[in-house]
């Protein structure tokens, strides 16, 4: 299997060395990989993608891997070109309503991660605006 995730040890911590070049291609935001990350191993990941603790490759790939299908691969052609938004069109946005939309196939694909999709929940909501044409929308 490829490698998504680089990883060097540095006093015998494990250091991912393309965690925000994986993040940018992903069109995802560090914080959710980061965090996804902590959950799955019960560490912690620092500002320098530094982890407390050393943790070997196909642990960090597999959490990759894992993280990609609950946040990132369109359910419905299996393309990783998608973004991150809610259904639109209303104000009021559940947490179960946190979808990522395929600029591929226009499909949504919810996010069944439940704390995924919290955290997308508090970090998307706070962006919600109505825009010019009085529509309600996102901002991320
Ligand atoms: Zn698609």
């Amino acid at each position: 299997m490829t490698t998504l995730l680089e990883t060097t040890v540095c006093n015998e911590k494990t250091v991912i060395t393309n965690l925000d070049i994986f993040c940018n291609v992903l069109q995802r935001h560090r914080k959710y990989l980061c965090k996804f990350i902590e959950w799955e191993l019960g560490i912690c990941v620092d500002e320098n993608n530094k982890c407390s603790d050393r943790i070997s490759q196909e642990e960090i790939d597999k959490c990759a891997r894992e993280f990609m299908k609950h946040f990132v691969i369109c359910e419905n052609c299996l393309q990783s070109d998608t973004n991150i938004l809610t259904k639109v069109g209303k104000r009021q946005v559940k947490k179960s309503e946190i979808y990522f939309d395929c600029n591929i196939c226009e499909h949504q694909t919810p996010v069944r991660h439940e704390r995924l999709a919290s955290l997308a929940f508090e970090n998307i909501v706070p962006f919600i605006y109505q825009n010019k044409r009085g529509e309600w929308d996102v901002s991320v």
